[in-house]
């Protein structure tokens, strides 16, 4: 297992390395997400944690396991963090974000159901290794709206997820702002933003494009772990 740095290119050209921290979910974040879950939207936002240990790099061939039942695509914007935030207001929120990119919520589903019916926490299912392939980031100045920005899986060709993130149930700044009340955010965190509806299994050989269409596009393909 070797450590993961997440990349950031600047507006200006260059790039820079920064050691990776957590990695911040939200799930049920978009409706017609929520409706194929068959699930209600929440009062409040749905937040787990992946490991830095599930990060892996969106660029190379995504290796999932395949002991543990159907692992599902999740297509999800993600944002980097590069200063402390801790209980944090929403202006603040906005001045820490320095990147912009796209991950993959990688889902061990079958697992994840029988754990939620158990009522048992569902980390195994979320955040073994190799969980969260992420893209590199672009710089934070690049991007205009980050509330108007189309997501979009494409697997062997056929596009399996299309949103917007203007569709969002709890947008950036207010996610970001609630997480901190909970997680101290630290330079080199991400989070992810939740997925919209479309998702469903992975198999060794598949092909994947991944986009948050006009900021990355990465193509990559799907390996058995
Ligand atoms: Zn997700």
């Amino acid at each position: 297992m070797r450590y993961f740095d997440h990349s950031i290119h600047f507006a200006g050209g260059g790039s820079q390395q920064i050691p990776a921290g957590k990695v911040v979910c939200v799930g049920l974040n978009y409706r017609d997400h929520v409706k194929e879950m068959d699930g209600q939207v929440a009062d409040e936002p749905v937040i787990f944690l992946k490991p830095s240990s599930a990060l892996v790099p969106l660029e190379e061939p995504v290796a999932i396991p395949v002991e543990f039942g159907a692992c599902h695509h999740e297509v999800e914007m993600s944002i980097l963090i590069g200063e402390p935030l801790g209980d944090c207001t929403e202006e603040e929120a906005a001045e820490a974000i320095i990147g912009v990119g796209v991950a993959l919520d990688l889902t061990l589903r079958d697992l994840q159901d029988q754990f939620k019916q158990k009522g048992h926490p569902w980390d195994k299912a979320k955040g073994f290794d190799g969980a969260c392939p992420a893209s590199a980031f672009v710089d934070r100045a690049q991007v205009d709206d980050l509330q108007n920005l189309a997501l979009r899986l494409t697997l062997n060709g056929e596009v399996k997820q299309l949103s917007n993130t203007s569709h969002m149930i709890t947008r950036v700044l207010p996610l970001i702002a609630y997480i901190s009340r909970y997680f101290t955010l630290m330079p080199g965190d991400i989070v992810l933003t939740g997925t919209p509806a479309g998702v469903g299994p992975l198999s060794p050989g598949d092909t994947l494009i991944v986009e948050l269409v006009d900021v990355v596009s990465v193509t990559t393909s799907v390996t058995a772990r």
